[in-house]
């Protein structure tokens, strides 16, 4: 585990958060700085800096992530209204804590094109 990365020492523990789902592969806990009524991060357990390092050995993180952010979608009560889920990519997708996670939002009609 990277000792510098804020997702990781959240995932470990160290540092605080609201945590809301964990699982053996996946720890969801709420935005810091929530852009919607409903803003949970899915974070990978295992540091993955970004898309670009996923490897195939590390498909089913990808499936588990997305198989609970339905799960919290529906705890949080947003399933039947709908929401999205954003994966921010590098330094252009605006990217900004390089470890793998996506963020869900909801509770709130969502504009698109997204800035
Ligand atoms: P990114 O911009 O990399 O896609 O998303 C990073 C997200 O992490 C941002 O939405 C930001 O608000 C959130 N964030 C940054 N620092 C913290 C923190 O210490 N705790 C929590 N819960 N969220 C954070
Ligand atoms: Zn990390």
């Amino acid at each position: 585990m990277p000792s510098d990365c804020l997702f990781c020492r959240i995932v470990s523990g160290e540092l605080q958060s609201s945590q809301v789902y964990s699982d053996n592969s996946v720890v969801a806990i709420r935005d810091i700085a929530p852009q919607a009524p409903t803003h949970v991060l899915l974070l990978a357990r295992k540091h993955i800096a970004s898309l670009r390092e996923l490897t195939g050995a590390d498909q089913s993180i990808v499936g588990d992530i997305f198989s609970a952010a339905g799960e919290i979608a529906k705890s949080e009560g947003i399933a039947e209204g709908g929401y999205r889920l954003v994966v921010n990519e590098g330094r252009n997708g605006g990217q900004t804590v390089d470890h793998l996670h996506v963020h869900l939002l909801g509770g709130r009609p969502m504009a698109w094109p997204p800035g």
